[in-house]
């Protein structure tokens, strides 16, 4: 696996820094000056599946706060697909309720690139009615569709290049490696 790495772009300790960092401001934006010991309001996190589940596994040990998990699942890039093929829901692996009202939402994913997963995932939300709806990325892309996109929190801004590790797949694969990486082009159909 080490020997299909063509270049580490961020690694292990720089995710884990910037991860907390967020957090933490995620943190202070919901629970204002009160501090979050008197946090009462219902926070609901959404990670969209697959490639969110190890960001979502280290932002949320630097939440503090009362929260729930609720999945979506969303396709994309199936199989050995390296560009977007239209995001669509997977409804067997969405556990969503299908009323939100007064839950702060916030939307977790792995990676904005042309936004059509964060725009379908967010329009289904809104219509389920959230208290507030937010949005944070892993990684945004240096493409000008992910760049106009307003997301309310992102961790990296990377280059319009296609990665791997930390969650993030190429045809299943990858997703334990503990740095954002790209692939030698070789490996890439
Ligand atoms: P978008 O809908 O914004 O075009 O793409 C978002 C989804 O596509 C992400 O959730 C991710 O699953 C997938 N994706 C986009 N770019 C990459 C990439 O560079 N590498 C990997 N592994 N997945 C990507
Ligand atoms: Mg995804």
């Amino acid at each position: 696996m080490q020997s299909d790495i063509a270049q580490i772009l961020i690694d292990r300790t720089t995710i884990a820094q910037r991860v907390e960092q967020i957090a933490k401001q995620i943190t202070t934006d919901l629970v204002g000056p009160e501090g979050h010991e008197n946090f009462r309001e219902e926070l609901t996190l959404v990670p969209i599946l697959t490639g969110s589940i190890i960001f979502v596994a280290d932002l949320i040990r630097h939440l503090p706060l009362r929260l729930r998990i609720r999945l979506i699942s969303v396709t994309s890039y199936p199989g050995t697909a390296t560009t977007s093929k239209g995001a669509t829901i997977e409804q067997s692996l969405t556990n969503l309720p299908t009323d939100l009202s007064g839950a702060h939402v916030l939307v977790l994913d792995d990676i904005l690139d042309s936004g059509q997963t964060l725009r379908l995932v967010c329009d289904t939300l809104q219509k389920r009615n959230p208290a507030s709806l937010r949005t944070c990325v892993l990684l945004r892309k240096d493409r000008p569709e992910a760049q106009a996109f307003p997301v309310d929190y992102a961790c990296f801004d990377i280059p319009d290049a296609f990665v791997v590790g930390y969650g993030l797949d190429y045809d299943g694969y990858y997703r334990n490696l503990p740095e954002i990486v790209t692939l030698r082009p070789e490996l890439i159909r």
